[in-house]
């Protein structure tokens, strides 16, 4: 298998705040603060998102004294880029380094409809599913805004190279989305800005495993966006077994939450099923599956579990996937089985890992 992975030089991340945080009326703001015409923040946008500077000092049409300005308040570089990994299908994982040692992993998918980015909200995770890594080292930090932008950002600037664009965004890497609600909606709102990334809502995803009062309040916000929910049990036994946050936010008041999601926003969501084999794959669990969802406006994605050295779930069969997607589809399910990518370089689904690197080197 072909593997290809650079290093670039480590260069010093700056605490300060990343202007990839700020939303055009933020930036605007600020702008009057320091006695700056407002319209400068769509001209710094367009450098930011457009043009996709990596140094303040080539924002050539700002003047010297504002851009020193900038630089002494801001930081424009907020992540390293450590490893650029990869994979024989196309895929690649990126391994970015924070201001203070952390790491995070980013992927970029290449489909026949575009390229697609799946980005980290969290250094790690405290949900503490049982088949996943991105949760065996717990809760590092939150990430702020701009480090996330920031991803799609790098991502985009490495497609630069070859002329091609982001053309959606997965939220579905390292962490909790939830979790980190305030900053996940600026992210979600900066890249969606016809004057930032301008990804449109139908092309951006976000992942949740199910946190309750932050459906109610993601569904009031009634963004547009595609929405998928972590199932992966039928029930709320065999839920709690996998997902310890079931015991918190149990299954029948997560069904309740979806239903008010998909009346207030008149989007359908989608389930994600992980096939953990001997566990929840059976011709029951599908007929129980159907049953939960069935008045329910969604699709199920079928992800067959992905290898975790840490964890010891096994592979469904081939043949008991499909005899599973085959008990659904009868039953009337809109069901697909995701296609797996990027597993030879450990960027699928749950392989994705924070990592502390000052930790590591100490
Ligand atoms: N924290 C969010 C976003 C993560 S999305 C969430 O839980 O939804 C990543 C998806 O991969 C989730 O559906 C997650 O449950 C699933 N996943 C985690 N570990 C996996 C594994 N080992 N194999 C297959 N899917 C896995």
């Amino acid at each position: 298998m072909e593997k290809m992975t650079t290093q670039e030089t480590i260069t010093e991340l700056s605490q300060k705040p990343s202007i990839y945080s700020l939303q055009l009326s933020e930036l605007k703001e600020w702008l009057k603060e320091q006695n700056e015409k407002a319209f400068r923040a769509e001209q710094i946008f367009d450098w930011l998102y457009k043009k996709r500077v990596s140094d303040f000092a080539q924002m050539s049409n700002l003047s010297k004294n504002l851009r020193d300005m900038l630089s002494e308040h801001f930081t424009l570089t907020t992540l390293n880029t450590i490893i650029k990994q990869e994979s024989a299908d196309g895929t690649i994982k990126f391994l970015f380094e924070l201001h203070d040692g952390y790491s995070i992993e980013t992927v970029l998918m290449r489909h026949d409809y575009g390229n697609s980015v799946c980005v980290t909200t969290q250094v790690g995770c405290r949900i503490g599913c049982t088949f996943c890594a991105s949760t065996l080292g717990g809760l590092k930090r939150h990430l702020e805004a701009g480090e996330i932008v920031s991803q799609v950002v790098k991502v985009q600037q490495a497609l630069d190279e070859t002329e091609e664009r982001v053309s959606s965004v997965v939220i579905m890497g390292i962490g909790e989305p939830f979790d980190n609600f305030d900053n996940m909606l600026s992210f979600l709102k900066i890249i969606n800005h016809d004057q930032g990334l301008n990804i449109g809502a139908r092309h951006i995803t976000v992942s949740t495993s199910g946190i309750i009062p932050k459906i109610y309040q993601f569904a009031d916000e009634n963004m547009q966006i595609n929405f998928a929910i972590s199932l992966h049990a039928p029930n709320t036994e065999l839920r709690s077994r996998l997902m310890p946050i079931n015991k918190a936010y149990k299954l029948p008041d997560l069904m309740e939450a979806v239903r008010y999601y998909i009346n207030k926003t008149g989007r359908r969501v989608s389930f994600e099923y992980g096939l953990f084999g001997g566990v929840n794959d059976q011709v029951e669990h599908a007929k129980e599956l159907a049953s939960l969802i069935k008045d329910v406006k969604c699709h199920v994605n079928l992800i067959p579990v992905n290898y975790v050295p840490e964890r010891d779930y096994v592979r469904t069969p081939r043949d008991q996937i499909f005899l599973f997607e085959k008990t659904l589809k009868d039953a009337g399910v809109n069901v697909t089985i995701r296609r797996e990518q990027g597993s030879d370089i450990d960027a699928a689904c749950g392989q994705l890992r924070a990592k502390e690197r000052k930790e590591e080197t100490r």
